[in-house]
């Protein structure tokens, strides 16, 4: 509830009874309760009448920040407090309220946003002015000084969850993309900023201006310790509004400000994203005050304004305007790295084999991972929702230092003894069902599936595999013989080899057998029987994926491995679970997938995830079947296994467990999983969302009787996505299926985001 307006008659009781005045009202522009006093004589006085909360410590530490800039002779007019008669503090008491009241001194000048142009001279004067001030506080602490508050640009993804209520799909955008570059530029450089006490509301009416002269600062109310970068951007996010061209205008101020204190690399690189941010969050309150009172006559002063300076920014890449920004500096907080897209690209084509593709139609060269962010060399951020590699986010500190440690100790092979190849395989066998107890350490998926497949042909004496349609388990050989997907597709012999014998997709939605529960289940186990009887050879075993990632992101009817492992284990042979892409606790239920599925393989491969980007790959089986394998013939990897890479290991599994992520994976990927439903409510394209934990699928069809697919729509969505920056890609035979597997320290910010985009993105695509 709004505190109600004062009576003016309380108002002019109050002027007289405290400080003996007699006079006109004239309530004040603005959020506060402030009015104009003129006294009968001509003088002039602001009534401050503050919100019930403030506190006293808060008007004294305003009260201080006044003082001290008024000591530093700035030459700036400043709202001094005018002692009421009877000393001590006033309130003015309405019904069951009780407010500050204080009266300040008048401060004469326009304000900024009221005057012509700003002049070099005066864009110059208010950058070092600000610099200035940021010297001036610096030595000010009060306790009052530590808090948070709306308009609190540090705090600014307070108001990211409420960016849906913006109005028109291009601010929306607009205002997304802002708030994502706070997340992924700001968020992670604020411990280190320099910090101090800052006005915190450097707009355009409360910077007065006397012609070329800035001659007055008022409103101290969002007073905090803060950032110090936090003040410069917030008057460059008004400041801007009026001028001609930012990017020449913004270079200006900067390079005052760093005349008189030298801004950090750091302080110069999130201050686009601060710039925007500031924007972002004018746009989203004012959508948000739209809808207590559209018709108020001061709340939507700036929005029209502040759209347009933010659509005339985000239309620079972020790292042009930072090299702009910081051109008087001497600083170029955007150094280029190597060569730029076009060139590297004509290299690459020149020197990489051309049956290596690039994603997207218009390629990004990356330069930088965080947390579950990428940055292209353009300072622009993308959120990450298909790299299941690094697992536990982009260069995690605790992964780099770990292998920084050890790679600076000893990196040999393992026929020497070390303790981290024993760590690694006791750390992993715990994670394990019990009886999965030996250990191989390799470097890639690829090597791993290898050595499975060895395990298991030399443990049965067999060679003939049972593989699943639209599966793919690595790039040599002998992998690209059991992936239908690699076999079956573009370049590929089109047919299996004998000894390789195909099952289908366990696909409850598109496939054979309809439904995800158990009959579905067992018709689809069912299936691997007869592929077994019909092959005609004994078999040495199935490999599958515990769920189908490149199959279409599927998840398997309920009881479907373990009545296709009954069928294997019935024929004699073994079952071989590829967890490369779907274990280490993304299904958040289960550290592993095959776990949901409630059977126990034989031997495990895992691979991507466990090494967070580092390659790292390993197969995990019984005692026995490794007993087999020790035939005589030496197993010997030069780089499995070696002390930099169990570190890594090691280091990966302490996140998971320190950080919780397999149980944020479960919540995070439910609320997702959630969204996308909602999603398919109102978007006919949306055919199913189906998966488990941080591993979902979006299938989108033109019709949903006949499922034809949308494969081209699926395409232009993810194109969309990432003009959004939100780098999303398809999958499945018919390359109509959205995937999500992102890093697992994607948060529900991000998750929200990207349920309001695609709810946007699949309404434009109609
Ligand atoms: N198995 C699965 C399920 C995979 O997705 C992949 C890689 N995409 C591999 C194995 C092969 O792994 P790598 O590329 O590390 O050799």
């Amino acid at each position: 509830m709004p505190t109600p307006r004062p009576e003016p008659v309380h108002v002019h009781e109050l002027l007289r009874e405290h400080w003996g005045l007699e006079g006109a009202l004239q309530r004040l522009p603005g959020e506060n309760e402030n009015y104009l006093v003129e006294g009968r004589d001509g003088d002039r006085a602001v009534l401050k009448i503050a919100d019930a909360s403030l506190t006293p410590e808060q008007l004294e530490f305003e009260q201080r920040m006044v003082e001290a800039l008024h000591a530093a002779g700035l030459g700036l007019e400043l709202p001094r407090v005018l002692p009421a008669r009877h000393g001590g503090a006033v309130r003015l008491e309405t019904g069951e309220v009780s407010r500050p009241a204080r009266l300040l001194a008048f401060v004469p000048g326009l304000p900024w946003g009221e005057t012509a142009a700003a002049t070099p001279a005066l864009l110059q004067r208010l950058g070092r002015l600000l610099a200035r001030i940021a010297e001036a506080l610096q030595a000010l602490d009060h306790p009052a000084a530590r808090r948070s508050h709306r308009w609190d640009l540090a705090a600014a993804d307070q108001h990211r969850s409420r960016a849906g209520l913006v109005e028109g799909r291009d601010r929306r955008r607009h205002v997304e993309q802002a708030f994502q570059l706070f997340v992924a530029c700001v968020r992670p450089e604020l411990p280190a900023l320099p910090r101090g006490p800052i006005h915190g509301d450097t707009n355009d009416e409360n910077l007065l201006v006397d012609g070329e002269l800035l001659c007055g600062l008022v409103d101290f109310g969002d007073a905090l310790e803060a950032p110090l970068v936090c003040e410069l951007a917030i008057a460059l996010a008004y400041v801007l509004q009026h001028g001609s061209d930012p990017l020449v205008e913004g270079a200006v101020v900067v390079g005052a400000y760093h005349g008189h204190r030298a801004l950090t690399p750091a302080e110069l690189r999130v201050l686009f994203p601060l710039v925007v941010a500031r924007l972002a969050v004018t746009l989203t309150v004012c959508a948000e005050r739209r809808r207590e009172d559209a018709e108020h006559p001061t709340w939507f002063a700036t929005e029209e304004r502040a759209e347009r300076l933010l659509a005339e920014l985000l239309a620079h890449e972020p790292a042009a305007v930072g090299s702009a920004w910081a051109a008087e500096t001497g600083l170029e907080p955007f150094p280029q790295e190597g060569a730029n897209v076009q060139e590297l690209l004509d290299r690459r084509r020149a020197r990489i084999g051309p049956s290596l593709s690039i994603s997207y139609r218009d390629p990004l060269k990356m330069v930088r991972g965080q947390g579950q962010f990428l940055h292209d060399d353009r300072g622009r951020p993308f959120l990450d929702l298909v790299n299941n590699v690094c697992h536990v986010g982009h260069c995690h500190p605790r992964v780099v230092d770990a292998l920084q440690g050890q790679v600076a100790r000893l990196n040999t092979n393992t026929r020497y003894l070390h303790d981290g190849l024993v760590d690694y395989a006791d750390r992993l066998c715990a994670t394990l069902p019990g009886g999965l107890d030996v250990c191989f350490v390799l470097n890639s998926g690829s090597e791993a599936n290898e050595l499975a497949l060895r395990l298991a042909r030399t443990h049965t004496g067999r060679q003939d595999v049972v593989v699943v349609d639209g599966a793919y388990h690595g790039h040599t050989g002998g992998l690209v013989a059991i992936s239908p997907y690699k076999f079956m597709g573009p370049g590929g012999s089109g047919r299996p080899e004998p000894w390789v014998h195909v099952v289908p997709i366990a696909d409850g939605y598109r496939g054979v057998h309809k439904g995800h529960g158990p009959a579905a289940g067992r018709a689809y186990g069912d299936e691997v029987g007869a592929v077994i009887q019909a092959a005609g050879a004994p078999i040495a075993g199935m490999i599958c994926e515990s769920l189908l990632s490149c199959g279409g992101q599927v998840i398997p009817p309920e009881g479907y491995l373990a009545r296709a492992y009954e069928h294997v284990r019935a024929a004699g042979g073994l079952c071989i679970a590829d967890e490369v892409q779907v274990g280490f606790g993304r299904v958040g239920s289960h550290f592993w997938a095959f776990e949901t599925q409630g059977v126990v393989p034989d031997i495990v491969v895992m691979g991507k995830p466990i090494g967070n980007g580092h390659p790292l790959a390993a197969v995990v089986t019984t005692r026995e079947i490794a007993e087999s394998f020790a035939n005589g013939m030496e197993f010997f990897a030069t780089y499995g296994g070696n002390p930099v890479s169990c570190a890594v290991g090691l280091a990966v599994l302490d996140v998971i467990e320190e950080e919780g992520l397999q149980d944020h994976a479960l919540e995070l990927g439910a609320h997702f999983k959630a969204g996308l439903e909602e999603l398919a409510t109102r978007h006919a394209l949306i055919g199913e969302v189906r998966g488990l934990g941080l591993f979902l699928g979006l299938e989108l069809v033109r019709d949903r009787g006949t499922l034809e697919p949308a494969d081209r729509e699926a395409d232009e969505l993810v194109q969309r996505m990432r003009a959004r920056g939100v780098l999303l890609s398809t999958d499945g035979p018919l390359h109509n299926v959205l995937k999500v597997k992102p890093p697992m320290v994607l948060e529900r910010g991000d998750v929200d985001m990207v349920l309001r985009a695609l709810d946007d993105e699949l309404a434009a695509l109609g």
